[in-house]
Parts: structure tokens; sequence; C-alpha cells
């Protein structure tokens, strides 16, 4: 959790449309008793729940909006307020004797009536048994509490638990609020554009940064994308020297896929001349316009749906040297008429 004092500013970067939602919600004093809040990693949903926690005791509110500098805000922030309690899980998971010391704080701090938020963060690592310890606390609202619980992954929980939250999903950043996020996670410039197509997450980016994973996949997708469309069968060849061996698990081979597929849909709109579109390879337009002009349009809308088709294969445990292969033999085909 951020304990900083730029949460508030983060908060309405990253969150605009739900930081609104829940000025009005709270003006109108129609905040739910309990929240689950939805969204990868980078994406604010920490800091909209601490938000919502300033805003709650803010004692020098300015038109709706939480100071962020008074004490009640300050205690929020350093963690240190009374009635507003955060569990983050310790180690893998959050465990049920969190839970107990959270519910038993909250019975013993301030008097009834008060208002009390919980944030429970990492809500998807809640074990079985803490799981249910706090739906006891969920489903018996005693006083003025707020619960927001924090996930990147709702699947993961315990549908009893999702069914007493109101769910809300974290909207997807703005185009430039993600890539300055990227950018800061150390995405160069030549890859914001494919890589904010692949993630919303700048966390996932930094993870296919590590030993140049993304910058010498998407070089290895190029090479056997332009080889596919000149058209020369060392294509083949390449996806066994040097596709396969980056396509190291189901996670990274899904990626690739994208990665092939983000660039079938440059060569589709390059070719229908698309005026306004962001390329997710941009510094190689200019190839791309040479190899391109000589194809149909219709050719090149078929090779994009043997690609879309390739992802389906993946999904069905065909092994993804076997996937990469096929779909180089059927383009090329259609590439070759
Ligand atoms: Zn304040």
């Amino acid at each position: 959790m951020p304990t900083n004092n730029d949460v508030l500013t983060i908060a309405e970067q990253r969150q605009p449309v739900l930081v609104q939602h829940f000025k009005n919600v709270i003006k109108k004093n129609e905040l739910a008793h309990a929240y689950l809040f939805a969204g990868p990693n980078g994406s604010g949903k920490e800091e909209l729940a601490m938000w919502i926690a300033m805003r709650l005791f803010c004692i020098n509110l300015q038109d709706g909006q939480p100071c962020g500098k008074c004490e009640e805000c300050q205690r929020i922030s350093q963690r240190e307020h009374p009635d507003v309690l955060i569990v983050e899980p310790e180690g893998n998971s959050i465990k049920v004797d969190q839970v107990r010391l959270l519910k038993s704080e909250f019975s013993k701090s301030g008097m009834e009536g008060n208002k009390k938020v919980f944030i429970i963060a990492g809500a998807e690592t809640m074990t079985a048994s803490a799981a249910n310890s706090l739906l006891k606390f969920l489903e018996e609202p005693s006083g003025n509490i707020t619960a927001l619980l924090l996930t990147t992954n709702p699947n993961l929980l315990l549908p009893t638990v999702i069914s007493r939250t109101q769910e809300m999903e974290m909207q997807p950043l703005a185009v430039n609020e993600l890539q300055s996020q990227l950018e800061s996670a150390g995405v160069g410039k030549h890859l914001l554009a494919l890589t904010s197509r692949l993630t919303n997450s700048p966390d996932q980016a930094a993870e296919w940064l590590v030993d140049d994973w993304l910058g010498q996949t998407a070089a290895a997708v190029w090479q056997w994308e332009s080889q596919l469309l000149k058209p020369d069968m060392s294509a083949f060849v390449t996806v066994g020297t040097t596709l396969v061996p980056l396509a190291k698990d189901r996670p990274h081979q899904r990626i690739v896929l994208d990665i092939i597929l983000a660039g079938f849909r440059d060569m589709l709109l390059e070719n229908i001349d698309h005026e306004k579109f962001v390329m997710s390879f941009p510094s190689h337009r200019k190839d791309l316009q040479e190899l391109t002009t000589r194809y149909s349009k219709k050719q090149l809308v078929d090779v994009t749906d043997l690609g879309l088709q390739s992802k389906q294969l993946l999904e069905r445990n065909v092994s993804f040297q076997n996937v990469a292969e096929s779909l180089t033999l059927k383009a090329f085909n259609v590439l070759s008429k």
C-alpha cells in the first residue's frame, strides 16, 4: 500500500472516473458497506482506497476533495489512524490471525457509530479460513464500517465473499497515463506503442524487460514477419531457431502470439492506408510499406485470421512450436497465391 503524499494525485490521474463516482456517492451518503476493487498493479486501486479513507475523515475538505495535509489525512497516509486499518499479505497470503486481529481492533476502537474503514490489499491471497472469518464480519455489518477489498484477480476469491461486496473494475488507464507509467518502468520509446497494446500493467511490462526479453522478442517477431512477407521460407526456420527459445512457457507463448498479431495489425492497417492509427512497430513502417504493397487486402485479412486461430490452438494445448510452424506454412500459402 502506498504511504506517500501523492496518493490523492495518483488516484485522480489513474482513476478519474471512479474518484468522481465516489465523490458523488459519499456526498449523497450512499456509500456501500463493502467494495471489491479489481484491477492490475499500477491501475490505482490502492490509491483510490486511500482517497476514500481520507475523504471520509478529512477535516479540511475542499469541494468534496480531501486535503491530504490535515492531521486526519496525515495519520491515514502514515498508516497511524486508529479507524483506518490496512491488511496486506504476510509472506504469500493473508492469514486468519490477521483477519481476527482486524476484527478485535475494530471492536475495541472508538465508540459505537464511529466511522471505520478497513482495506484488504491482495484480497485474493486470503487463506480459506481467513476468508471465512472475514465473511462473518461482512455478513454482520456493525455500525458505520466500510470494507474495501483490493485484488488483481477476483477469480481467486470465494464467490461468497464477492457476493457480499459491490465489485468495481478499475478503468483502463488513459493512453498517455499508461505510456508514462510504462516509460517509468523502463520501457524504451520504440517499444511503448507495442507494450501498451499488450498490457495495462507497468509491473507486467517490467517483468518482460528482464534480460531484454521484450526487445529481443519484438525483434525476432519482426524478423519472422518480414521473411514471411517477402515471402521467404526461411521464416519457417526462424520459428525453431529464434521464436521457440523465447517462448519459454505458456504465459510467454501467449505474448509472442500477441506480438505477432500486433505485427499483423500493422500490416493490415498499413495496406489499407489508414492515416491515424498508432503502429506497434513504428520503426519498421517504411519496410512494411514496401513489403505489403504487392498483396491484396483479402490476403492480409486471411493471414490475420490465421494468427487469431493460432491463439485458439495454443489454448487447446497444441505445442507452441506446432502452432507457430503451422501458422507459418498456412500464411505462406496465402501469400504465395
Ligand atoms: Zn485532510
